[in-house]
């Protein structure tokens, strides 16, 4: 953008003299065996000049372009159509004639600013009063020519800085949002954004082919191969933008048939895209056609998915149908004159280039909307996940890991050291719920293991198993065996709820839990020893591997569940 507007202002616009141009108007007659274009100039009464025939006119046609009134010019403007060769001869008003052969590598020479071609006209003194085209071959596709006008330099430089700053601000643009795009997609990756990526790189080859820059790379390439790339890539473009569209609506915003249309539109577009590329001129004008069909499906099925998708609630929908306002009213209005239903004159040399900013901007602005939504979408997901998540881990009566959260996070730590698992299983609880309730149950449920959670402090990970068993698991550093005989006397002395007193057994033992045999493995034995504190008497620790730890008991309570007990 910023280089085309410092070409326009370095250009010298106004260094060639006056600024001349003037609109030509233009008769068609077709060629007969035998017509010379001196004769034809001199017959007037064989052109129609009743507006129709440039539309209506092909295959070999004289085309007689001619100025209000005698000009001197220093070239012809027009922007050429599709055809095997053409001829002009250009008459002064002194009778002279001049002829330029416009073959089709001549043409794709003298395009070279935008897609109005422009022909040098041979020097003579007096003013130009009739310039006559033999166009042979020509393939009407919409008009024989459009815009036919009469340029001294100076405006032709000025034509030529109007569409170097059209053209670079278009290719700015485009680049700008490209990379921008795709930055953003390698974060949210949503589809819509790569089909937008892709609209963006066939509006760079439409403006490659329209601006000139390809003829620029191949002087000597045939005109009408530019005039294929320039329409194929528009019709990729179509393709594109219409799947960014579908993308980004949700999918449940769009019925299934119209899923279904949208796809095959997209395909008959391709295929009569490819049928332009590849026909033989003698059948382009049958391809074109199949091509302004499906390329009409397009607007249509883009309304079709809007109001639906706004029928079912779709804020996307809406956003959309706000963002092509636009670009489909340009749309429309290029098609009906592309089909000869409106003139757009001077505005249609320059329409796609503006209808095509105009989506890639405002469909730039409604995916900020959209993606502002995804995320925030994201972000709640995350959030439900993260504390379904825990609400999976933690036991609800006493707020511990579960039994499978504590084994999850001790396989995923893989600790070197081996580790040490205690067992703690209340004495006699059954008969805590048989005389004092289960409600009453449950609450010392929830003392103890805040008993054995602020004993294990941040150094184990503390587990409800299930009923009143419990377990606590670290290295032999955060458990040392001090540990069983320290919890065991805090229990000891605690008075629960209702002023209960309880004891404990416990039962532990110590090695490597790097998978899940192992967990079993070392469970299995602090469930021995724990079976062996019981029938040793409860109220105890025994170590699997010592068998028992010496100083551990309580004697004198053999039915430490009811010590103290109110029922
Ligand atoms: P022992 O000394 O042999 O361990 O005897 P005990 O009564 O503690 O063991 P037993 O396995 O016979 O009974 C365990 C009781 O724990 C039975 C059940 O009612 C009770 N229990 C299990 N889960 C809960 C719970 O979530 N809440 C309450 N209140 N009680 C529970
Ligand atoms: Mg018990
Ligand atoms: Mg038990």
């Amino acid at each position: 953008m910023l280089l085309g507007a410092a070409l326009a202002a370095a250009w010298p616009a106004h260094a060639h003299g006056a600024e001349i141009e003037a609109a030509l108007s233009a008769c068609v007659a077709p060629v007969r065996a035998g017509d010379a274009a001196t004769e034809m100039l001199e017959s007037p009464g064989r052109f129609d000049c009743g507006g129709t025939g440039l539309r209506t006119a092909h295959g070999d046609v004289w085309v007689l372009l001619t100025p209000r009134a005698p000009l001197a010019a220093d070239s012809l403007d027009f922007e050429a159509g599709w055809q095997r060769d053409a001829t002009l001869t250009v008459r002064r008003a002194d009778g002279s004639l001049g002829t330029v052969r416009l073959d089709n590598a001549t043409l794709s020479r003298l395009t070279t600013f935008g897609r109005n071609t422009r022909v040098p006209l041979p020097h003579g003194a007096a003013p130009i009063t009739a310039l006559l085209l033999r166009l042979d071959g020509a393939a009407n596709l919409g008009a024989l020519l459009r815009n036919p006008e009469l340029e001294s330099e100076a405006a032709s430089r000025t034509d030529d800085v109007t569409e170097v700053a059209i053209y670079a601000g278009f290719g700015g643009i485009c680049l700008a949002l490209l990379v921008y795009n795709l930055v953003v997609w390698v974060t949210l990756r949503e589809r819509f954004q790569l089909a937008y990526c892709a609209v963006l790189l066939a509006m760079a080859v439409v403006s490659y082919a329209d601006s000139g820059g390809w003829s620029l790379a191949f002087p000597d390439g045939d005109f009408t191969t530019r005039l294929r790339l320039a329409r194929v890539a528009i019709g990729l473009m179509a393709i594109f933008a219409f799947g960014f569209l579908c993308d980004f609506l949700e999918p449940w915003a769009t019925p299934r048939w119209l899923r279904i249309a949208s796809l095959s539109a997209r395909c008959l577009l391709a295929a009569a895209s490819i049928a332009v590329g590849l026909a033989p001129f003698a059948l382009i004008e049958q391809a074109h056609h199949a091509y302004l069909a499906a390329y009409a499906a397009i607007p249509v099925l883009t309304i079709a998915l809007a109001a639906s998708g706004i029928r079912r609630g779709s804020k996307a929908a809406r956003i959309l149908a706000l963002a092509c306002c636009g670009p489909l009213a340009v749309g429309f209005a290029s098609l009906a004159h592309a089909m000869g239903l409106v003139d757009l004159g001077e505005l249609a040399t320059h329409q796609n280039v503006f209808s095509m900013a105009l989506f890639a901007l405002t469909t730039s602005t409604a995916m900020a909307f959209r993606i502002k939504a995804i995320t925030r979408e994201r972000d709640t997901a995350r959030a439900e996940e993260r504390v379904a998540r825990q609400l999976a881990e933690i036991d609800p009566l006493t707020g511990l890991l579960n039994r499978r959260a504590m084994l999850d996070r001790t396989l995923a730590w893989a600790s070197e050291e081996p580790l040490r698992l205690l067992l703690v299983d209340i004495d006699h609880f059954k008969q805590v719920n048989d005389h004092h309730g289960h409600d009453h149950g449950d609450a010392v449920l929830r003392e103890l293991a805040e008993l054995l959670a602020a004993r294990a402090e941040l150094r184990a990970s503390v587990a409800r198993l299930g009923g009143e068993e419990f377990a606590l698991i670290g290295t032999a550093r955060e458990l040392p065996s001090g540990m069983a005989l320290a919890i065991l006397s805090d229990i000891r002395t605690h008075a629960f709820a209702g002023g209960l007193r309880l004891t404990v057994s416990i039962g532990m033992a110590t090695g490597p839990v790097r998978d899940e045999p192992q967990w079993r493995d070392l469970y299995r034995r602090a469930d021995t020893a724990l079976y062996a504190a019981k029938s040793g008497g409860r109220n105890r620790a025994v170590d699997h591997a010592a068998h028992m730890l010496p100083q551990e008991t309580a004697p004198g309570r053999a039915r430490p569940g009811l010590a103290g007990g109110t029922g």
